[in-house]
């Protein structure tokens, strides 16, 4: 049995792909299952999603703790979230970063393939979704699925979602990702200081812990937690304002989730704190009169 968990953000599509794996492998005459697993439901926070592929039924509905291959949709989250945990002796990690894989460090080496998946999905989707450009490299990396079976998948899946054009430069991301893999040893030179994940497993949480503010190993929890939860680290873009456009009407001071656009000068300015802008866009489409940008990271 082959064993896939990927790491994304929510909003990048993780449990899509992981979808579409399966999708691909039942086109090849394989047995596959494809599940989410959700912490919290919110845009950019870590979502794991996993696929089980294998020649005979699979029985087993658990996660998936030992990977053969971990697909990373978004490399912020190795600083924060120890991919590599579990993978097998001979696993394999597949990351959407622009680093060679020996540039990237994982705290020991292991085979590694990396894809400029953001900037294929930016070309070709105009947008930063990554799900199907990283199977393309997925395919490249480990031949446990065609390249034809994840294009064919990607169209059925996708095209059926969001239409026959969206299902095309889904299935052509692919295919540009399975071009430009590149496959090697990940660097392994120094220890991976693996950030504790800013949501607390239950285990840690004390008793009545969510009614008041306390500290665990994962940092502070309840009331007031959000201040060690650096949003700012999962951005692919970030809102920059034209002062000469903006009407202050305060569109985006309000409408922005991580209430990250402060008033200062006495109301008369805005400043964003990028320490905590997530890069969701939302201030730029609710501006009336187009004064944010949102620029690549
Ligand atoms: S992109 Fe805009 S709306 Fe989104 S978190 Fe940043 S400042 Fe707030
Ligand atoms: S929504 Fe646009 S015009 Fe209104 S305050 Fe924000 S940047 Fe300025």
């Amino acid at each position: 049995m082959y064993e896939v968990r990927f790491h994304g953000r929510g909003g990048q599509g993780a449990v899509m792909a992981a979808q579409a794996l399966a999708e691909a492998a039942v086109i090849e005459d394989k047995y596959a299952i494809a599940f989410p697993f959700f912490g919290a439901e919110r845009r950019g926070a870590p979502v794991l999603a996993f696929t089980r592929i294998h020649d005979q039924k699979i029985y087993s509905r658990t996660q998936v703790y030992t990977p053969d291959c971990v697909v990373v949709l978004d490399d912020t989250l190795l600083d924060t979230v120890d991919i590599t945990h579990g993978i097998k002796e001979n696993g394999i990690a597949v990351i959407n970063s622009t680093k060679k894989p020996e540039e990237i460090e994982l705290g020991r080496k292991i085979r590694t393939a990396a894809v400029e998946a953001t900037s294929i999905a930016l070309e070709l989707l105009k947008a930063p979704i990554t799900n199907t450009a990283i199977l393309g490299a997925f395919s490249r990396a480990t031949g446990i699925v065609g390249i034809d079976s994840v294009e064919k998948a990607i169209m059925s899946r996708f095209g059926e979602k969001l239409g026959e054009v969206a299902g095309r430069k889904n299935a052509g991301a692919a295919r540009m990702a399975y071009d430009r893999t590149e496959t090697g040893m990940s660097s392994g030179g120094k220890e991976h200081a693996i950030r504790k994940q800013w949501l607390p497993e239950y285990r840690e949480l004390p008793v009545g812990g969510v009614l008041g503010a306390r500290t665990t190993d994962a940092g502070l929890i309840g009331p007031g937690s959000f201040i060690e939860n650096k949003t700012g680290e999962w951005a692919t873009f970030r809102p920059v304002r034209d002062r000469n456009r903006c009407t202050m009407c305060l569109a985006c001071w309000f409408d922005c989730p991580e209430g990250c656009i402060i008033r200062i000068d006495n109301g008369k300015d805005l400043r964003t704190d990028y320490g905590y802008c997530k890069g969701c866009g939302i201030c730029a489409n609710e501006c009336p009169v187009d004064a944010i940008t949102m620029m690549r990271l």
